[in-house]
């Protein structure tokens, strides 16, 4: 475990999977030798332990002046909060994209 201030970037390990198994296959064709440690590479990913995350609900007010509501739940509010009151979905739109 790193011992840093800085969040840890979560990723989802099937989608690595299914990248390096499916996207990397014309690259996995041209070098045979790699193919093994591209194997190695998905066998270790599936030997990691899952991360305790909670997934985040992402939604957006919809409508106008204050009758706003929830596009994950559906259920109103008076202000465009950065978190739905309700579900706990993150409201913050562009701003919560994170790379
Ligand atoms: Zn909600």
């Amino acid at each position: 475990m790193t011992m840093n201030n800085k969040m840890p970037k979560y990723i989802n390990a099937d989608e690595l999977t299914e990248y390096l198994a499916d996207d990397c296959f014309t690259w996995r064709w041209l070098n045979d030798d790699r193919a093994d440690e591209v194997d190695s590479v998905i066998k270790a990913i599936a030997e990691m332990p899952a991360a305790d995350v909670v997934e985040v609900k992402h939604g957006e007010w919809v409508g106008y002046n204050f009758d706003f509501y929830c596009s994950n739940c559906n259920r109103y509010h008076t202000v465009r909060s950065n978190f739905c009151p309700h579900c706990g979905a993150d409201m913050r739109g562009e701003q919560n994209e994170r790379k």
